[in-house]
């Protein structure tokens, strides 16, 4: 097995050790699965992390591009309609350039703070790909093969024809949609899931930087779940094709994620992007996700799928919304207050967790500091 990791990277020698340890190194030898093969690759994927992203991150500018394109086939199409403002309702747009980036949307405080934060998760992006894409998921992806061949024998070594290829792809995507449900569920039901998820949900106005919106230390647990899940499909796919499956890809990116890329990306923009009433029942349009980042109480919890509505359908979260149904970003004002500057989002989830920890009540501050008459002190009790 070729090194895992490139000479340069500052965590090599833990990740090598992780991997001599726990013997993932030997038993790779055998059957290279997809993520142990990855692995091989993960330097790379590393420094490339940091960079402004590969052709299919959302932040890309050729996604960008295209997303202004498409919204201005929208303007023209729709004839200037579809567009929110900051107060998350219709809004009318002058012109083409002002129904694509809206200036009352790209000069809030709310988009900087996207900014602000997206910089950091970036700048711990790579910890997270070394732990989960370098060590965790070749070590269960592994793991699986070994306990297939000790379970099943050798490998069966089917031909992975294009119909099996594509079925791989459409697991790996349904695998992946099922754990984000299940994470995001958890983000939003538990004490300090939800600590930490407000500083997505803090968001006063969408623009695509909301998407990786998180407080840095999210990072592992939207990570931890389908590194675990894609390298148990993926090590039962490696037993059974003997290594050669790989999904069928488009520019390196599975063609069922492709498919998503196109349209991800309007889940955080002020343009609304539905699908008819039938298709949303079983599909996630991107305008549902507006609905999800509503302060509405009727609009709570709502619409936590990724690429299917299914696991809302089945827990009761799915909301259709009206057609130009207005959804307001952002928490409730007492907790707005909270989570609205750079440095509230960043540290208001560690004061949270450290309160949670200690069984303490929740106080609220009233109101925004900005917003209280000189003298006054915040009330902290109400
Ligand atoms: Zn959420
Ligand atoms: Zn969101």
């Amino acid at each position: 097995m070729a090194d895992v990791i490139s000479p340069e990277s500052p965590f090599k020698e833990d990740v090598k050790r992780f991997l001599e340890e726990s013997g993932v190194r030997e038993k790779s030898e055998e059957i290279l699965g997809p993520f142990s093969d990855m692995a091989n690759q993960v330097a790379e994927a590393v420094w490339d992390a940091l960079l402004p992203g590969s052709p299919f991150s959302s932040l890309s500018w050729e996604l960008l591009t295209l997303t202004a394109l498409m919204a201005a086939g929208f303007y023209y199409f729709r004839k200037g309609r579809g567009a929110k403002g900051p107060d998350g309702a219709e809004m009318q747009a002058k012109n083409v350039f002002d129904y694509i980036a809206p200036k009352a949307i790209y000069k809030h405080q709310s988009a900087r703070v996207d900014i602000g934060l997206l910089i950091l998760d970036r700048a711990m992006m790579p910890i997270w790909f070394v732990l989960f894409l370098g060590a965790v998921a070749p070590f269960v992806e592994t793991n699986t093969i070994a306990f297939m061949q000790a379970a099943f024998g050798a490998s069966p070594n089917l031909d992975p024809t294009i119909p099996w290829r594509l079925f791989y792809g459409l697991v790996s995507i349904l695998i992946v949609d099922m754990i984000f449900y299940w994470t995001h569920y958890m983000m939003h039901k538990t004490e300090i899931g939800w600590a930490i998820h407000k500083v997505h949900h803090s968001a006063q106005v969408l623009t695509p930087w909301t998407r990786p919106r998180e407080h840095f230390i999210a990072g592992w647990i939207w990570a931890l779940g389908p590194a675990v899940g894609l390298s148990l499909s993926g090590g039962i796919f490696a037993w059974v094709f003997n290594g050669n499956i790989t999904q069928i890809t488009i520019l390196n990116v599975g063609i069922f994620s492709v498919l998503y890329a196109l349209n991800g990306n309007f889940r955080h923009y002020h343009v609304s992007f539905r699908y008819p009433r039938w298709l949303e029942l079983w599909l996630q349009s991107p305008g549902m996700h507006h609905t999800h980042h509503s302060y509405l109480e009727k609009h709570w919890d709502t619409n936590l799928g990724l690429v299917t509505s299914i696991w809302d359908r089945m827990m009761g979260t799915i909301y259709i919304a009206e057609k130009d149904e207005a959804t307001p970003w952002g928490l409730q004002a007492k907790d707005q207050a909270e989570y609205t500057t750079l440095r509230d989002n960043l540290v208001t989830p560690f004061k949270e967790i450290y309160r949670i920890l200690r069984k303490k009540p929740k106080t609220y501050r009233t109101a925004p500091q900005a917003e209280l008459a000189p003298g006054n002190t915040p009330d902290l009790t109400a």
